[in-house]
């Protein structure tokens, strides 16, 4: 199938769960994860209308906004892990950081925003699959992690992101998903502007938005499967 007709089968695949779900059909919006995809194939979706696209690997990410610097509505969410030192990057070109999962990462991000952008929106991720390999907090330490980055002027904290465990077992992935859901209340308790809940790949995005997803991020059910050179 054509990128085209994989995307546009996807939409219609969320629009059909979040109407099952018997939510509103613009409440979950489509990150197209372009991680290893070339700039051309975000170039095709966004003739397509799509905004929103999420990368990992700042390196790539920061070619892809040169190479598409004349697709000037184009949202960058940054989703994968941030290292201390590529944050500038991230500073002056992101509009969505979904990994924040540490206080020193949020300070010089908010140091190095341009006093002139809109503050960059922020995401706390949760390691809900409490699995030592992957990135994200406990649950334990998200409010305290939360009231400090609310302190920040240039961040905007609004919402939680995280990874569900890989598992064929739905009944887990759902209760994870629930478990987000019961978060998200909590910290909303802290902000008026808390209203993201970044949940749902390729593989679990129906489970997602069944949870109270409001952006599924999905990358291998529009671009097909990716293969890594190094
Ligand atoms: C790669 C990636 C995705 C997209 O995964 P697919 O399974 O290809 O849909 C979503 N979220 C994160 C954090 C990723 O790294």
């Amino acid at each position: 199938m054509s990128l085209s007709k994989q995307y546009q089968s996807v939409r219609e695949e969320i629009q059909r769960a979040t109407l099952r779900a018997l939510r509103k059909e613009e409440s979950v919006k489509l990150i197209a994860v372009s991680k290893t995809f070339p700039s051309e194939d975000i170039r095709t979706l966004y003739q397509l209308g799509q905004r929103d696209f999420g990368e990992n690997y700042v390196q790539e990410w920061a070619q892809k906004t040169l190479d598409l610097a004349d697709c000037q509505e184009i949202v960058w969410h940054i989703i994968g892990h941030v290292q201390s030192n590529k944050t500038r990057l991230v500073a002056e070109h992101a509009h969505w950081l979904h990994t924040l999962d540490r206080l020193k990462l949020a300070r010089r991000l908010n140091e190095q925003r341009s006093h002139h952008l809109p503050p960059l929106n922020v995401l706390i991720e949760i390691n809900i699959a409490q699995d030592s390999g992957k990135h994200g907090i406990h649950p334990d330490e998200m409010l305290p992690l939360a009231k400090e980055v609310l302190l920040l002027n240039h961040l905007k904290l609004r919402g939680l992101m995280c990874v569900a465990q890989q598992t064929k077992d739905t009944s887990l992935i759902r209760e994870q998903f629930k478990q987000m859901q019961a978060l998200l209340q909590e910290l909303a308790l802290l902000s008026p502007d808390i209203d993201t809940l970044s949940m749902g790949m390729s593989q679990d995005m129906l489970l997602a938005i069944e949870s109270g997803s409001t952006m599924v991020r999905i990358g291998s059910a529009i671009f097909g499967q990716r293969t890594y050179s190094s």
